[in-house]
């Protein structure tokens, strides 16, 4: 097993970084050359993973059951699985990539159709949010769910493809592949779900009634009258904005990045290396989101950005900082596989703890952005309104990971039903009377961002897993000492580990438990 490392990382690293720098330039710079060159540079490091004879060398080890050291053992169950996606028919994989650029097109071009006008995705979430007008909103909604019936059949079409594919490779589906490749027992993140949908269930029904109090007070109806198109919103995804903080304000004179570099080095995690190598604000042809990256696992990290002195802004740069100390201060003596975190969701967990604090008055108080008067004034409805905006995505999130695990089970059953099913029981929204459209295939995620959705809801729960942990046993209060000792916290318990142990053995040595739903509960819940 030595010997296979030795020779992959030899000659995957190289490959590692030049992707990595390939698709860092094209993201900044936007230019048609260095799209081409990321696109080379991806499938040169893919096509690695394609070799058949390296393949056959780990499944022996595998099978041998010889390779007992721990850090090797990881290693072998790491590498062997990247290996292993590799092995797929290059034509089933080069057809299901049509098949995904076809759907892509057809979302791309679509616009939907209101009383004879053409409207984006965002205009439609414009009147949503805006328009208090019922036949209106209806009209907006209805209009949008008309890609549904255009891209729906093909959406059967390559869940089936990628059943096929799965079940090549020894899965009962592609949505179980999907999980089990990434290291995710998929019964383990049903138990999760569960025990989070048991926890928040009742909370949510008794906000969603004060949701629906506001709605038909606004609209002038019924509360029975209410419709899907009343949640301004086309998923019921996003919180409504029933309590009123501009925390816009606060930042409209501050520094963001300059904010976020001082709370880091805090915390005795310096991110000025970081900051070094980014790229922070707009510019033309750029990437108008944001994201981090770790070019070479070794001190290269970096965070592209486009940011403006306002809460949204602030949020994210403590939130791609989060991804970047995760990557930096990282174990450099573990082999290059393992420097890495324990799996995408934890990294995200990290990214959230941190980010999550932009709009925390406790620690905008902290930061001398508000006062104390100003803090006491806010901290009601700040609360409120992370509590709506958590309970509305976990019960949203219930729907996208439940609809896909039976989707990818059964592709032929009546899933315009399945989808009001899920959607009647988790978000508490009635289907619209007599409707069987294809609504499901409205949500892009479904066809071409598969099986990750529920990673998102993941690194919530274990945000607040740190969250409570740091709060009774690392740092009680706000002093300069709690600081550092959260910072020494997460560095020896959560980045320092790398990709070493399994995430939720990891999660049980950073914090006593296994990943449980129930502290994002206490958090959330009351
Ligand atoms: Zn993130």
């Amino acid at each position: 097993m030595q010997e296979f490392i030795s020779g992959y990382e030899a000659k995957m690293i190289p490959l590692y970084k030049d992707y990595q720098l390939a698709s860092w330039e094209a993201n900044v710079n936007g230019t048609d050359e260095a799209w081409a060159r990321n696109e080379k540079a991806s499938v040169a490091f893919i096509s690695f993973f394609t070799d058949k004879n390296a393949f056959a060398e780990l499944k022996e080890l595998k099978e041998s059951g010889m390779v007992k050291e721990p850090l090797l053992a990881r290693q072998l169950e790491l590498i062997y699985n990247m290996y292993l996606q590799g092995q797929i028919d290059t034509s089933l994989i080069s057809q299901q990539a049509k098949m995904e650029t076809e759907i892509n097109k057809k979302y791309s071009n679509f616009r939907a159709s209101v009383n004879g006008r053409q409207f984006s995705d965002n205009e439609i979430e414009n009147i949503l949010r805006n328009s208090s007008r019922s036949d209106e909103l209806q009209a907006a909604w209805e209009g949008h769910k008309m890609i549904g019936p255009v891209v729906a059949d093909d959406i059967i079409r390559l869940v089936k493809h990628r059943n096929k594919i799965a079940q090549q490779l020894g899965f009962s589906n592609y949505h179980q592949m999907s999980l089990q490749l990434s290291g995710q027992n998929p019964d383990d993140v049903t138990r999760i779900f569960d025990e989070l949908d048991s926890l928040t269930r009742d909370n949510f029904a008794m906000l969603k009634g004060d949701i629906d109090t506001y709605f038909a007070k606004r609209y002038k109806i019924d509360v029975k009258q209410l419709q899907p198109w009343h949640y301004q919103n086309r998923y019921f995804q996003e919180a409504p904005e029933i309590y009123q903080v501009d925390f816009d304000k606060y930042y409209q004179n501050q520094d963001p990045v300059q904010l976020a570099s001082k709370y880091y080095a805090g915390l005795g995690l310096p991110v000025d290396a970081i900051l070094a190598k980014s790229d922070l604000y707009e510019k033309p042809g750029k990437n108008q989101h944001a994201f981090s990256t770790d070019i070479d696992r070794a001190g290269d990290v970096r965070t592209l950005d486009n940011i403006k002195p306002d809460a949204n802004w602030m949020n994210t740069i403590l939130h791609e900082l989060g991804h970047g100390v995760y990557s930096y201060y990282n174990d450099m003596s573990l082999p290059f596989t393992l420097r890495d975190a324990a799996h995408t969701f934890t990294t995200e967990a990290v990214a959230n703890y941190f980010g999550r604090l932009a709009t925390d008055p406790a620690w905008m108080n902290y930061m001398g952005i508000i006062d104390e008067k100003e803090m006491k004034k806010i901290e009601g409805d700040s609360f409120k309104a992370l509590r709506l905006q958590q309970l509305v995505f976990s019960r949203w999130a219930q729907v996208m990971y439940r609809f896909e695990k039976a989707m990818y089970e059964n592709p032929d059953q009546d899933l315009n039903q399945l989808w009001w099913d899920m959607v009647e029981k988790y978000q508490m929204i009635r289907k619209p009377e007599g409707r069987d459209m294809p609504d499901w295939a409205t949500k892009i995620h479904i066809a071409l961002y598969p099986c990750y959705y529920h990673n998102y809801l993941l690194g919530e729960l274990l945000a607040s897993q740190f969250n409570h942990y740091v709060k009774t046993s690392v740092a009680k209060g706000n002093t300069e000492a709690d600081m550092k000792a959260m910072g020494e916290y997460f560095k020896t318990n959560v980045f320092m580990p790398g990709a070493r142990y399994q995430w939720n053995e990891m999660i049980e040595k950073a914090t006593g438990e296994k990943l449980t739903a129930k502290y994002y509960a206490e958090q959330f819940v009351q």
